[in-house]
Parts: structure tokens; C-alpha cells; sequence
């Protein structure tokens, strides 16, 4: 995949004279920037959040049409706010969700200034803090909080050939199966937006393809309780680390059609065609490798292991929830998995279209700090960058499994905004000679204001 971080420790080009300054400037005005802007501003810090579009733009046009939230609206939100009008166990629509975090930042007025692009920060050399430049002019500012979003570049593996007859795009920009030309499709990725998205396209009428990696997939809800009750209750959402060998793991859930379990066997039986990990293609021939079975073998293990932990749970602490011993029954296995597909002429089986539901990249070329490791990415503890006075926020699993989700990103932006409150008192220590000299300095000044020569 392409990573496009690798960040050059290059300068910034021209810079004008004319400069505003700001003790903290947070770029971009996601979850993660209004969060950033709600703790700052309790905190009394002055702060300045540029965003290049609008509020929560990527929940407005970087999503496809029908997408709702993954969990429900008690869930999927910060602790200040209810999502208004909405049952709190439905799932909010996309529109919603971006209008929620435009409510969230009016509620404490928080300092946003909208279509302003970031194009460079750079350490100043002779004093503290940054020289930012931005599509509106010049910022110096003391700390810098990166909240530009774990999903801005889409990445797409470079495996497929452009192939006459057969357009390809990312899921990032896939809205409707109406802007699809008529024919079958590929999807390629069956995390959360892969699996959606081939659903949806299934339920229009289209013939489809999903390849599937390996995957975990939840109930969607056990015993009355939804799975994010479920990954809260047990921890999970808090974990820090990710658990060994689990990093091309994706999760596959849906709150679309007031949410349901993803079940691969029964999108099959339902007449998609699953086929394994796509690995390689030979013109229009693309090749699947022979693991279809065992990921779903495995996407089995993971559903039901999140059933046994509940019940374990639910004995240990004497709740009252309902059984619900039909949630253990699998369908049968399609003849898709028992007979798998390892070669596939697109062609010939009329695909149109190939989406690839294959994730994204980030783009920090524009933050020209000593803040990254060999590999592009942000070197840093719990957000705190090994550049000082940089920070980063809703990475994920930035400090436990949920920061990058909106449930965890507003616990990780609070104690970013702790650190830079911190880091003010170390900055404004003054030792026993600067005091005695700020004291002798003291009534000089005073007199002078009173106009005393
Ligand atoms: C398809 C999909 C569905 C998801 N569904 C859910 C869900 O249901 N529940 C959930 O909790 N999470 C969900 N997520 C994960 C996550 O909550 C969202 O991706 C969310 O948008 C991340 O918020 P953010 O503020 O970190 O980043 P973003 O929302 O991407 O915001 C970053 C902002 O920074 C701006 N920006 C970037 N660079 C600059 C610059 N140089 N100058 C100025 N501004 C800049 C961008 O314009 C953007 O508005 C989903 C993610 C995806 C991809």
C-alpha cells in the first residue's frame, strides 16, 4: 500500500510578515477537533481551530449516501450531548452525526474558523513554537494539536492494472448503486464499509462479489444488549493495545436497516458470491487465495467468543437478560465456501465495477516537525509528540481501542488538553533571580503606568 507519510523534515516555502498569534492551534474541526476545542476551552486556553472545509465535513461528503452510524445514538456521541430527536437506540444517519458535532461545537461557542487550510507548520529556530502557514495568512503558535483524522487518503493496494470495461474506485467515493454502471461488481474488503456497501448493492439488484479477509464480526446484540454495551461492560473499547497478529484484522458491523449482525453464510445464501483475500490479477483474471473458509472459520471464533464473555459476564454479576441460545445457531455453509472461486475473468463474469473497501493513509506533508518514525507515522505517547508542543488526536488506537471512534477521541483530547495546561506552568516557572528581578522591576512599572517619572 502506498504510505504517503513520509514526512520530509523540509521547510515551509514563502512566509508573509503579517502574524497572528495563538497559544494553541488545532487543525481540523472533526469529532476529534471539536473535542480538542470543548476541553481546551474549559480549560481556558486560547486556541484557534482551522478547518478546510466545514464542521464534520467527512461525515457529510466522504461517506456513502445510506451510511449510518456503526453504533447506536446512546453510544456514538461525547458526554455532553444526546443526539436530539433520535431514539437512543437508533443509529444516527450520516447528516445526522455531521450536524450533531456542528450542535456540539455552537453549544460552548467554540473558535473554529472553516475553509482555512493548514499547508505548513514548522519549529521556529530562535523561539519557542510554530510558524504556520495557512490558505489565509501566517499563525504562530505555542502548541500545535494534529486532528486531521485517521482516514484521509484512500489506499488502494498496488495489485490492480487499469482494465478496459471496468471502472475502480474507493469506497470513499462510492454514494449510491444508482452512480454504478449496470453490470456486476467486485467489492474488494469486507470490513464495515466493504460489507455495507456489497449488501446494499445486492439488495439493488446487482450481482456481487465480496472478498473476504480476515474479519471479526459481533453479534450485533446479545441478551438485549447491544455490542458496543458489550465491548464497554468488558473492557474492551479501553484495551491499550491491540492484540498480537490482530493488525489486518477489520471489524464488520452495520447499523443500515436498524442494525443487524454481519453474517457472511447468509449474504451468500442470499446470492452474493464470497471469495477469498484478493491477491494478485493477470490483466481482467483476478486470482483469490484459497482462505475464504478459514476467515469465516475464524470470523465464527470471534462472534462466538464475544457470546460466551458476555454470558460469563452476565452469571457472574446475577443480570437479568434474557437468553438467547439461537443467537449459537450457524447457517450452513454456502456452496461459495465449501467450492471456492480462486480465479475470477471480470470479464467474463460482467463486472463493471471494482470498489475497493481496502482502507485509507494519512497525509502529514504539510507538518514539517521531527514528529514521526521511519515508517511515516506519528511518534508519540497517548498523543503527545516527540516534537514538543506538537500533538496528535483521534489516531487509532491512540491510547486504547476506541480513540479513533467518537466515544473514545473526547477522553484522549481531554488529556491532551492536560498536557499543554502543563506544560504552561513549566513554561512560566520563574527562578528565584528572574523573581527578585520581576519584583524590583514591579513598581517601576507600576509607577510608570501611573505616569510617575
Ligand atoms: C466509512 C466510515 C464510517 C465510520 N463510522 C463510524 C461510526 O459509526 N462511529 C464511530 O465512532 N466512528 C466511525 N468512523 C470512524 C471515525 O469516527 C470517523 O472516521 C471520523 O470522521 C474521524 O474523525 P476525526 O475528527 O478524527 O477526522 P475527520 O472527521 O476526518 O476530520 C478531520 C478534519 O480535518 C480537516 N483537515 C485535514 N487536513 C487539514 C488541513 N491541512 N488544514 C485544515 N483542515 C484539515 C478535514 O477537512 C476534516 O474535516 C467511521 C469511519 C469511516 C471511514
Amino acid at each position: 500500500m502506498t504510505d504517503l507519510n513520509q514526512t520530509t523534515f523540509q521547510k515551509c516555502t514563502a512566509m508573509t510578515v503579517d502574524k497572528t498569534a495563538i497559544d494553541t492551534l488545532v487543525v481540523g474541526a472533526g469529532q476529534a477537533g471539536v473535542a480538542m476545542s470543548e476541553h481546551l476551552s474549559k480549560l481556558g486556553v486560547p486556541h484557534l481551530v482551522l478547518e478546510r472545509n466545514r464542521i464534520a465535513e467527512a461525515w457529510r461528503t466522504g461517506r456513502w449516501d445510506s451510511l449510518v452510524a456503526n453504533g447506536p445514538a446512546w453510544h456514538d456521541r461525547f458526554p455532553g450531548l444526546e443526539f436530539d430527536g433520535l431514539d437512543p437506540d437508533a443509529f444516527a444517519g450520516k447528516e445526522q452525526v455531521a450536524e450533531y458535532f456542528e450542535a456540539y461545537a455552537r453549544k460552548f461557542n467554540a473558535p473554529i474558523r472553516t475553509g482555512v487550510e493548514v499547508k505548513c507548520v514548522q519549529r521556529n529556530a530562535d523561539r519557542p513554537g510554530f510558524t504556520v502557514e495557512t490558505s489565509d495568512g501566517v499563525i504562530e503558535a505555542r502548541h500545535v494539536v494534529v486532528a486531521t483524522g485517521p482516514f484521509q487518503r484512500p489506499a488502494i493496494p498496488p495489485i490492480a492494472p487499469p482494465m478496459a470495461g471496468i471502472s475502480q474506485i474507493h469506497s470513499a467515493q462510492y454514494y449510491n448503486p444508482q452512480q454504478l454502471a449496470e453490470g456486476a461488481v467486485l467489492v474488494v474488503g469486507a470490513g464495515s464499509s466493504g460489507v455495507q456497501i456489497a449488501d446494499e448493492l445486492q439488495r439493488s439488484g446487482k450481482q456481487v462479489y465480496l472478498s473476504v479477509g480476515a474479519h471479526d464480526r459481533p453479534p450485533r446484540a446479545y441478551r438485549n444488549r447491544d455490542f458496543c454495551w458489550w465491548l464497554g461492560v468488558l473492557g474492551e473499547w479501553d484495551a491499550e493495545a491491540m492484540q498480537p497478529g490482530k493488525e489486518h484484522v477489520t471489524i464488520a458491523v452495520s447499523g443500515a436497516r436498524g442494525g443487524h449482525t454481519v453474517d457472511f453464510r447468509r449474504l451468500a445464501h442470499q446470492g452474493m458470491t464470497l471469495v477469498g483475500l484478493t491477491q494478485s490479477f493477470n490483466g481482467a483474471v483476478v486470482s483469490f487465495e484459497d482462505n475464504l473458509a478459514d476467515n469465516i472459520r475464524r470470523g465464527d471464533e470471534n462472534y462466538l467468543a464475544l457470546l460466551d464473555k458476555a454470558d460469563a459476564y452476565i452469571e457472574r454479576n446475577g443480570l437479568d437478560l434474557p437468553l438467547e441460545p439461537e443467537a449459537r445457531a450457524m447457517l450452513a455453509d454456502p456452496d461459495c465456501v465449501t467450492n471456492p472461486i480462486l480465479e475470477l475473468d471480470l470479464l467474463k463474469a460482467g463486472v463493471t465495477t471494482i470498489i475497493w473497501a481496502t482502507g485509507y493513509s494519512t497525509d502529514y506533508s504539510w507538518l514539517k516537525v521531527d514528529a514521526f518514525k521511519d515508517n511515516g507515522k506519528p511518534q508519540h505517547q497517548r498523543g503527545v509528540s516527540a516534537e514538543p508542543g506538537v500533538y496528535f488526536v483521534g489516531l487509532p488506537w491512540q491510547s486504547r481501542r476506541g480513540s479513533a471512534f467518537i466515544w473514545g477521541v473526547w477522553h484522549d483530547a481531554k488529556h491532551i488538553a492536560d498536557h499543554i495546561v502543563k506544560q504552561h506552568t513549566y513554561f512560566n516557572y520563574r527562578d528565584a533571580t528572574q523573581r527578585q528581578a520581576d519584583a524590583a522591576r514591579a513598581p517601576v512599572q507600576k509607577a510608570s503606568l501611573m505616569g510617575v517619572r
